[in-house]
């Protein structure tokens, strides 16, 4: 039997390369449900070529999101793949484990902002929660080969962005161009601008820290500029154990569409004749949302929903050209000094906070922060 599948942020770049792998694997997936954004046009073309699923547009029109959310409850998926860009993916999440299906997380708020909600769904309902990140995926299959017994820490590879080398003068004139061209991976606007002041690595850092139930202290970011490590396990006797590909999110993805029997499609092999492999400590005074991202960890929830919220708002703020790229981290660490904590962490709490948290933000940024 062919397995239903649920494509959410189908005209997104996860969603782009989601669509290539139920392509080729037309003999084992049915698509049941595509969703888009605000991108019709594009939403009409993959549904064209998707006949039997049911299209729905989030962002516009007379469905939006509650429509999405009622067509995730209503399309009998065995399994969506959650591509969706930022907080808006956080209650497609929810629906599709209310709904008992396994979710493929691509979008990293939803642990971030409301894991212990999450986790709580996931159970009740018995859904699988199967990491469509490349670094989560590649910790995930590790955990699986080698168990955790002996797990001493995490070793999250990250490229460090096209700024890897550069001196604080020249990332104070950064422009929205320069930070929007990524050396190794090619994504959407906001995880692009992520990764060039490595906020992204500081998400993935929270979100392995939930995944795999670790403290801060036990993942350990490590700069690899070519994207072929995807992450890595030290167990305690020194054994470090690596899952190495092309950088290619098809391979992920997947992995979790095929979970647990594995994929079966090939996206090539790596060349050994031809590959140099490099590794550097991340620079945390040239990029200071790492740290940032880890003490929002350390204290707790809500602030990892908060680090979030005034992230997302910087970066817009960057690339209408509002501030400069060095006031990204300024912001998000003036948010994160906030009273922030919360008794109650239900959905209306952290959609509250996710508001409040942005609203702040903004504050910052008209005052030139
Ligand atoms: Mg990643």
């Amino acid at each position: 039997m062919k397995k239903r599948v649920a494509v959410l942020g189908a005209t997104g770049s996860i969603g782009k390369s989601t669509l290539d792998v139920l392509r080729q694997g037309q003999d084992d997936f049915e698509v049941v449900l595509l969703s888009g954004h605000t991108n019709s046009e594009g939403l009409l073309r993959v549904g064209a070529e998707f006949p039997q699923a049911r299209l729905v547009l989030s962002g516009c029109g007379p469905e939006g999101p509650q429509g999405l959310s009622l067509a995730i409850a209503e399309c009998g998926a065995d399994i969506a793949v959650n591509g969706i860009a930022g907080a808006a993916g956080l209650e497609p999440s929810l629906a599709v484990l209310n709904a008992g299906m396994d979710l493929a997380l691509a979008n990293k708020e939803t642990l971030v902002m409301a894991a212990p909600l999450v986790f709580a769904l996931a159970k009740e309902h018995h859904a699988r929660i199967l990491p469509v990140d490349s670094e989560h995926a590649a910790i995930f299959n590790l955990l699986e080969a080698h168990g955790r017994e002996q797990l001493g820490e995490i070793l999250l590879t990250a490229s460090g962005g096209p700024f890897r080398s550069f001196s604080p003068e020249q990332l104070a004139k950064v422009t929205v161009a320069q930070a929007l061209a990524h050396p190794t991976w090619s994504m959407g606007a906001k995880i692009t601008i992520d990764s060039a002041t490595m906020a992204n690595k500081g998400l993935e850092v929270i979100e392995a820290a939930r995944l795999f139930d670790l403290p801060g202290e036990c993942i350990r970011v490590v700069v690899h500029p070519q994207s072929i490590v995807h992450s890595m396990i030290r167990f305690r006797d020194g054994t470090v154990y690596a899952q190495l590909s092309r950088p290619d999110m098809r391979l992920p993805i997947q992995e979790a569409l095929y979970y647990p029997a594995g994929g079966r499609m090939s996206f090539g092999t790596l060349d050994f004749n031809a590959l140099t492999l490099h590794f550097e400590q991340p620079k945390v005074e040239q990029f200071p949302m790492l740290a940032l991202a880890y003490q929002a960890l350390g204290a707790g929830d809500p602030y990892p929903a908060v680090f979030n919220a005034a992230n997302e708002i910087a970066v817009s703020a960057f690339l209408a050209e509002r501030i400069g790229f060095l006031a990204i981290p300024r912001i998000v660490e003036k948010a994160l000094q906030g009273d922030w904590k919360t008794p109650v962490l239900d959905l209306a709490a952290i959609l509250e906070i996710d508001r409040h948290a942005r609203k702040v933000a903004e504050i910052y940024i008209e005052r030139g922060i």
